[in-house]
């Protein structure tokens, strides 16, 4: 925990850097990726009950038995999709939206599909608070892509697809990059697939992860 002042303001900042720091610390160096972690506010995104733990390099529960990522999974790949400023990045799990967020500040616009209506609910009001307007949401079954939209520069999957995301992949301009967690356990491999500029891929094995499972449709909710 941070050193708190009389309103606890400077304990949160302080909190905030020391976990950009670590995340540095562990090879995070985009300064782009760097700048857009240090600018979001964690603890927006987190349910009240983990507000005091929104700083720790963490995944933590929310809503629907989902999970936020851990900021350094979130600094990795946003780092290892090599964003460039005007890229057009679709991203599929939408989650609490922070991993979309930190796209949105060093991208031109991002696509982003969920498949359950109460979780993009509230990442849309996380996106309304922050003023972040180059953010396009979908309900759906993110699985399936956004062919109305696609080729993306860039596609970054936050949750684990059993295999190689062929239709994803697809969705892909010729010299794209596809980031996914890919797998059927509950531990996946994070897969960098690089487009070779002639409808071939290279794909490069980043770490292993744990990501909840990409599953197919939407979501029912009562
Ligand atoms: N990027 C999120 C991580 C959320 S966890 C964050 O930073 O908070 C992964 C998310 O993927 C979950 O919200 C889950 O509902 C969603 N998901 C799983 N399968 C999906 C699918 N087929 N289409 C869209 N979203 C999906």
């Amino acid at each position: 925990m941070g050193k708190q002042d009389d309103n606890g303001e400077e304990g949160r900042d302080v909190q905030l850097a020391r976990l950009v720091l670590s995340l540095r610390a562990q090879g995070v160096s985009d300064p782009a990726v760097l700048a857009a972690l240090e600018s979001t506010p964690r603890e927006l995104f987190t349910p009240d009950l983990f507000k005091e733990r929104a700083f720790e390099d963490s995944a933590l529960p929310i809503a629907c038995g989902q999970t936020i990522s851990q900021p350094f999974i979130v600094g990795l790949m946003s780092q290892a999709l090599q964003v460039e400023p005007r890229s057009r990045v679709l991203e599929i799990g939408t989650g609490s939206g922070y991993q979309t967020t930190i796209l949105s500040k060093i991208s031109r616009l991002v696509y982003t599909v969920e498949r359950y209506r109460t979780l993009l609910g509230e990442a849309e009001a996380r996106f309304k608070q922050l003023g972040l307007t180059n953010i396009i949401t979908r309900f759906g079954d993110g699985g399936l892509g956004w062919p109305e939209q696609a080729p993306f520069d860039r596609i970054l999957v936050t949750a684990a697809a059993p295999d190689e995301p062929k239709a994803l992949l697809s969705q892909l301009k010729p010299s794209g990059i596809l980031v996914a967690p890919v797998g059927k356990g509950p531990v996946q491999r994070l897969i960098r697939y690089l487009g070779d500029g002639a409808g071939g891929f290279r794909a490069e094995h980043m770490t292993d992860v744990r990501f909840v499972p990409l599953l197919d449709g939407v979501a029912k909710e009562p």
